[in-house]
């Protein structure tokens, strides 16, 4: 193909235990889904209907990255999220059947410009410039999920500076990975690629200039990473 310009660098995240690297085509978020993380924003969880947003795949930075105070805000959050990512695609999906499309399992930040979304919140916007800006996603290398064990009892933790900033167990999700994936192929086809960011437990706060995080998915991803 004759391209008039570069053609963009495909996404990318490493892969433990291989050389080969897993490419990234589109990166879909659930909000709500740890009922103490919905109450501490004074929202409350629908349990019949999960809320999504999307982040652009390019967002997605890898583990030990630097990653840059983003511009227009002066309330940046951190929010630790299991991240599952998809080999297969599909749409209309039962749970059973979305199952059957995780590849593999990571750990990641859903960074926030928290004012920006509260703004966004008040004036009934959407969430894009809130969620979606340059380096939002910081993401581990991914764990094939092959022959793993990942049950309600998988802690999901984030350190900033050593202090222990947020905890929980898989159990707690609202909506399990089944559910969030075949609700998302209610509304999109998903393609071997995607990676699904699961939702954030209590305890989202401010990061600085400076502030080192550790997020950790017990015995399956860590993400270590610095804002500069
Ligand atoms: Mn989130």
């Amino acid at each position: 193909m004759n391209y008039i310009i570069a053609v963009p660098v495909i996404p990318s995240l490493p892969i433990i235990g291989s050389d080969q690297r897993f490419p990234i085509r589109r990166v879909f978020c659930i909000g709500r889904n740890y009922a103490e993380h919905a109450r501490e924003m004074g929202a409350s969880v629908d349990t019949a209907a999960p809320m999504f947003f999307c982040k652009p795949a390019d967002a997605v930075v890898g583990d030990g990255a630097d990653v840059p105070y983003p511009q227009a805000t002066g309330d940046l959050h951190h929010e630790v999220e299991m991240v599952v990512a998809l080999g297969a695609g599909g749409r209309d999906l039962t749970p059973e059947q979305g199952a059957a499309l995780v590849w593999g399992y990571g750990v990641g930040l859903d960074l926030t410009r928290r004012d920006l979304q509260a703004q966004a919140k008040a004036k009934a916007h959407p969430w894009d410039v809130a969620k979606g800006f340059d380096h939002s996603a910081p993401v581990s290398a991914l764990r094939q999920a092959t022959g793993m064990a990942l049950d309600a009892g998988t802690a999901l933790r984030l350190h900033v500076n050593g202090e222990l900033r947020q905890q929980t167990t898989l159990g707690e999700m609202v909506h399990d990975v089944p559910h969030i994936i075949a609700a998302l192929s209610r509304l999109f086809e998903l393609k071997a690629g995607d990676l699904i960011f699961t939702g954030t437990p209590a305890g989202v706060a401010a990061l600085q200039r400076g502030d080192r995080f550790h997020a950790e998915l017990t015995g399956v991803a860590e993400l270590d990473g610095r804002i500069v």
